[in-house]
This record gives C-alpha cells, sequence and structure tokens, in this order.
C-alpha cells in the first residue's frame, strides 16, 4: 500500500464508518479541493492518480492577519489576503449534473465557494446578493458561465418579502425549475454588550438570517420537487455564542432549529433539509463588521489547525448535501469548523 493510499475517497469511506451527521465535521475538512482533484481523473478505483497529502495546518493563510475594516456588507475582492473560493482548485465530477439551484449570498464567501463547486458539478446557478456587491456577483457570474452552465445574478434585498418572492420566481422562471435551495446570505454585526444592539440591528439580523429563509423556503416549496435538497448555512455560533455576537447567534440557533423542523415536515414530499455548521471562514462578513479589528488580526488563531478556514474548504459539504448521494441525510447539521466543533 503507497503511503497516501489513505488520502483517497476519505469522505465516502469515513461517512460510511461513522455514518453521516454531527461527527462528520473532521471527515468534511478532509474533503477541500486537493482531494477532490482526484474525481477529475476518472473517479473509478485504480483509474485515480494518486493525490499529494497535504497537512491541513499548511494549506492556507494562517494569522496574524492584517486590519482592513470595510462597510457592511464588504466585498472578497478588497480583502487581503483574498479568499479562495475555489476559483482555481475545485474539479467537478458531474454529481449535479442538470440541477437548478438558487444561492443567497452567492457573491462572495461561503456562497460563492457553493455556487462555483455546483455549476463544476454540472448545475445552472442563480445567485442573489446585494446590489453595493455587484462586483463580486460579476466575478461569480463570470465563473459559471465558463462552465457552460447558466448563471442568473439576482440583486436585491432579502429583509423585503416581496423581494424574497420574486428572487425565487426569477430564479425559478430563469433557470426552468429549482431543486437546490441554499439559503446563506447573512449579516453578522459584533457589539460588545446587549446595550449596544439598537431594535434597528436586531431587526436587521432577524429579517437577513431568519426571516428571509422563511420567506424565501416558502416561496421555493412550491416548486422544489421530489428529491430536492434545501441547505441552510449555520453557524458554530448556533451552539457556543460568542459574548459579541448576541443577535447573531440566536438567528443561528433559530437556523438549526428550523432546519431540523422542516425536515421532518418535508421528509413526505422527498425534500432534504440539512444545514452547515461553520466555524470560522475568511470571508467579507468578518473584516465588514463581524469582528473588531483588533480580533480579525487573529482570527481562526483558536482554531486547534491554527488558522481560518477559506470558503473552498467548506463547499465539497454543500456539494455533498445538494447531491443524491446524501439521499439518506436530513434533518442534519454538518459541522465544518477547524477542530473548534462543540457538538
Ligand atoms: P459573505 O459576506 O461573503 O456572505 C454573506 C452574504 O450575505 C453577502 O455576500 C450578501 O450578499 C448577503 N446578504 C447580507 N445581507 C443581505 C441582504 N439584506 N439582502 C441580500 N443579501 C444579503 O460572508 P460568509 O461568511 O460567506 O457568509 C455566508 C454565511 O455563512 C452567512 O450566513 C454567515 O452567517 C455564515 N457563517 C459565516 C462564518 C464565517 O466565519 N465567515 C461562520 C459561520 C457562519
Ligand atoms: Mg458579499
Amino acid at each position: 500500500m503507497r503511503a497516501n493510499d489513505s488520502a483517497e475517497k476519505p469522505s465516502r469511506r469515513h461517512a460510511m464508518q461513522t455514518g453521516a451527521g454531527l461527527v462528520a465535521a473532521p471527515v468534511l475538512l478532509a474533503t477541500s479541493f486537493p482531494v477532490v482533484a482526484q474525481y477529475k481523473n476518472g473517479g473509478a478505483a485504480g483509474e485515480a492518480k494518486a493525490t499529494t497529502l497535504q497537512d491541513p495546518r499548511n494549506l492556507y493563510p494562517k494569522p496574524p492577519f492584517k486590519r482592513q475594516p470595510q462597510e457592511p456588507p464588504g466585498l472578497a475582492s478588497k480583502m487581503d489576503p483574498r479568499p479562495d473560493h475555489g476559483e482555481k482548485s475545485y474539479k467537478g465530477s458531474g454529481r449535479l449534473a442538470g440541477r437548478r439551484a438558487l444561492i443567497t449570498g452567492g457573491d462572495s464567501g461561503i456562497g460563492r465557494a457553493a455556487a462555483i463547486a455546483f455549476a463544476r458539478e454540472g448545475a445552472d446557478v442563480a445567485i442573489g446578493y446585494l446590489p453595493v456587491e455587484e462586483s463580486d456577483a460579476k466575478e461569480v457570474i463570470e465563473l459559471i458561465r465558463a462552465e457552460g452552465r447558466k448563471a442568473l445574478a439576482l440583486p436585491g434585498d432579502i429583509r423585503d418579502e416581496a423581494f424574497c418572492r420574486k428572487l425565487v420566481e426569477t430564479a425559478v422562471q430563469g433557470l426552468g425549475g429549482l431543486d437546490i435551495l441554499v439559503n446563506n446570505a447573512g449579516k453578522q454585526v459584533a457589539q460588545p454588550s446587549i446595550a449596544d444592539i439598537t431594535t434597528e440591528q436586531f431587526d436587521a439580523t432577524f429579517k437577513t438570517n431568519v426571516y428571509a429563509m422563511f420567506w424565501i423556503t416558502k416561496a421555493a416549496l412550491q416548486h422544489l420537487p421530489a428529491g430536492a435538497a434545501i441547505i441552510n448555512t449555520a453557524s458554530i455560533q448556533a451552539y457556543e455564542p460568542s459574548p459579541n455576537l448576541l443577535d447573531y447567534a440566536q438567528t443561528k440557533a433559530c437556523i438549526v432549529n428550523f432546519t431540523k423542523s422542516l425536515a421532518k415536515q418535508l421528509a413526505e414530499k422527498g425534500i432534504r433539509v440539512n444545514a452547515v455548521a461553520p466555524g470560522p471562514f475568511w470571508t467579507p462578513l468578518q473584516p465588514s463588521g463581524g469582528q473588531p479589528q483588533e480580533s480579525l488580526e487573529t482570527f481562526g488563531a483558536k482554531s486547534p489547525l491554527g488558522r481560518p478556514g477559506q470558503p473552498a474548504e467548506i463547499a465539497p459539504t454543500y456539494v455533498l448535501l445538494a447531491s443524491s448521494e446524501a439521499s439518506y441525510v436530513t434533518g442534519e447539521v454538518f459541522g465544518n469548523t477547524g477542530g473548534t466543533s462543540p457538538f
């Protein structure tokens, strides 16, 4: 047995051993892009080229990072270092061929990484985002089209119920249907004390993270067929709330609860509903108010792997949950936390 044989197809083998769900967190980290590269080479056992084992601690930038304040929602293009969304690395293998996906917050960060991966797996993709993020969104649209897939750019504010309905209808019309919904857009504003959280902030955080998920999912349900998948982006904050993320952490607990309840409700329609719970990821959410600037300097340092995750490292989790490979997985929360998982 070659030394790196153990790196081959770790996600499938380990998923079988451990069962899917909460315990899958460290397993899923192993599916980051260097391993995904093997599927390009045919997939069948024996055909795949050996991949080089990579130490996850050294794969990506580590703290200290520069302070780099941006106005919310922030742009990926202004981050230093630039996040890796899998632009150059993600290799698909037709796992979502012919699927039609709507991803909110698909312009940057985790949503962008999912959009790139979905397109490379053969899906047509619509992305929602705020109008001020047009330049980030344009890059994603170009990347999806470069795969020969249909790409829809749907700017607008999901704090508005009417826009949420329009977002879904436009995506359905433009894609010719909908099979995958990723509720990923999010708002996070750190405040040292409850006294600093205005009613306006509390309301905006809940509207973006909770109400919009409810409105968009409700509108999408009229179109989702049996076999469709809903994936909600929760957070480690749902389980281990930071003192300065009081409002945000509550919304993430809501998302976990919504996911579990809806999964039970929609099982009879053959629709699966799961959530992903990221730990610290290097995205515009953080420098644009999600963290105080002094915390950004050490962002991810407390993770046992010693660094934040890059969006490219979480995209395979979304692909798995969207694909029929996860046909027996519903109502689960998949951690992707670099070892900080509280589960
Ligand atoms: P991001 O800033 O790249 O993505 C968030 C997106 O939300 C923005 O790009 C924006 O398009 C969208 N958005 C925000 N307000 C909106 C509004 N009113 N209308 C329409 N769209 C709106 O950052 P990200 O970290 O990739 O965030 C994606 C998800 O991941 C969020 O739900 C976030 O809470 C979650 N998350 C992130 C981290 C992390 O460390 N980055 C950790 C746990 C969970
Ligand atoms: Mg953005």
